[in-house]
């Protein structure tokens, strides 16, 4: 006998209908003789309704009563879920996060989980029981409901698979995998049978919305395989695991951030310590700073520029701007107008070419790159916004020319 999680998100659980099909994916696989236990979201837009609906009386609820109203969101998915399954005749009990044993720290809005004690989990399982576990939520040590931060269910099912030592940890979308680029934007996007831990992780933080990046982080940690497949069409999706098992691609996939700005502190001395100074200024305010250029200096200045996430940017520009004088520097100016365009694959390490390949994709369709950076298995460029779109349909044409009108 097997032990499988299967995670369901909210648009598979959304209604009645939805929730029959996903009854009918854990029913299967129960009775083929398998322990299940099934880690839902809330149904459909429910957490979005539910944080309006505390706007309506609160413009700036408190995080706790904000934790104590969305978890009502998954309480209410698992149950009618369990529901469901009872009315197919079979055994199955629902579990909100402190009855599985999920314990988090006191974080309220963005939990993190510090243990998961899954005995009730045990025991139900024991009695041939389904097991449905609210995801994205947990017990702190004030006995207060917390949440683990939006997508957080992905998570909750990785830590149920890791601690129960799953044999397979599956995660229901509605779409049929991890894809090359966006398949709404990029038609000939395709899926991707295989990928390594470290790209998904780099596609998850780029944006590709598929997996919360944090469940790729613990499934990689406890080396839990995933599969992340549609609960529409029953067909084989993707598998995220090890690197080393596999067949490295040249590249795995595209992904593009428009929520991105580029700040530029102009005319800075060309002397020791002031990079170190403006970063450690920003660092303080949690300001998370990603591509950074600096310029050669001349006639005793330098500029230096960096992207933040435009979330940042006015915390940004707060701390900056009132600082450039104090460094001598004469001013700092921001651009939003701008998106990051990356090509994430770990075939890259051991192909030369890779970055020019990108490269001859944009100048093809005349496409200036502002900033450049790369790392192991990432090339990311800095582009106008308004280009974005073009340039990784131009840049999947060049790697994935195979499958152009398939
Ligand atoms: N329902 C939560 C959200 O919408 C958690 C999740 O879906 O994973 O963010
Ligand atoms: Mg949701």
């Amino acid at each position: 006998m097997s032990l499988i999680v299967q995670k369901f998100g909210g648009s598979s659980v959304a209604n009645a209908d939805r929730l029959r099909n996903v009854a009918d994916i854990i029913t299967k696989t129960y009775s083929q003789n398998n322990d299940v236990v099934v880690v839902v979201s809330a149904q459909g837009d429910t957490t979005d309704d539910l944080i309006a609906k505390a706007k309506e009386v609160n413009p700036r609820p408190s995080k706790r009563e904000m934790d104590m109203l969305l978890t009502a969101g998954e309480q209410m998915s698992a149950s009618l879920l369990a529901m469901t399954i009872e009315q197919m005749g079979f055994p199955v009990v629902s579990l909100l996060g402190w009855q599985a044993g999920f314990l988090t720290d006191t974080s309220y809005g963005s939990a993190r989980i510090k243990r998961v004690t899954p005995d009730r989990i045990k025991k139900e399982l024991d009695k041939r029981n389904i097991v449905i576990v609210t995801g994205f939520q947990g017990i702190n040590r004030y006995n207060d409901m917390t949440t683990l931060g939006r997508g957080g269910s992905d998570t909750s099912a990785v830590a149920i698979a890791a601690v129960m030592h799953a044999d397979l940890c599956q995660i229901y979308t509605d779409v049929e995998g991890v894809y090359t680029a966006d398949p709404r934007k990029i038609k000939n996007a395709k899926k991707i049978d295989v990928i390594s831990y470290d790209e998904m992780l780099e596609l998850a933080t780029l944006g590709a919305q598929v997996l919360n990046n944090r469940s790729v982080e613990m499934a990689k940690k406890y080396n839990i395989e995933l599969e992340v497949l549609s609960s529409y069409n029953r067909v084989p999706g993707t598998i995220v695991k090890e690197a080393t098992k596999m067949e490295k691609m040249l590249i795995s996939g595209i992904a593009k951030d428009d929520g991105v700005a580029r700040v530029a502190i102009i005319g800075v001395p060309d002397r020791p310590g002031l990079a170190f100074k403006v970063f450690s200024k920003l660092s303080a305010k949690n300001v998370n700073v990603d591509i950074i250029l600096q310029s050669i200096g001349r006639n005793g200045t330098k500029d230096i520029s960096f992207t933040v996430s435009e979330d940042h940017l006015q915390a940004t520009m707060e701390v900056l701007t009132p600082y450039v004088e104090q460094i001598g520097a004469s001013s700092v100016v921001y651009d939003e107008d701008v998106a990051k365009v990356s090509i994430v694959g770990a075939g890259m390490e051991t192909h030369p070419g890779v970055a020019a390949l990108m490269f001859e994709a944009l100048f093809e369709s005349n496409i200036n790159i502002q900033m450049i950076s790369t790392s192991e298995i990432k090339i990311s460029v800095l582009i106008e916004r308004k280009d974005a779109d073009k340039a990784v349909a131009a840049i999947h044409n060049k790697f994935f020319p195979e499958v152009v009108d398939q």
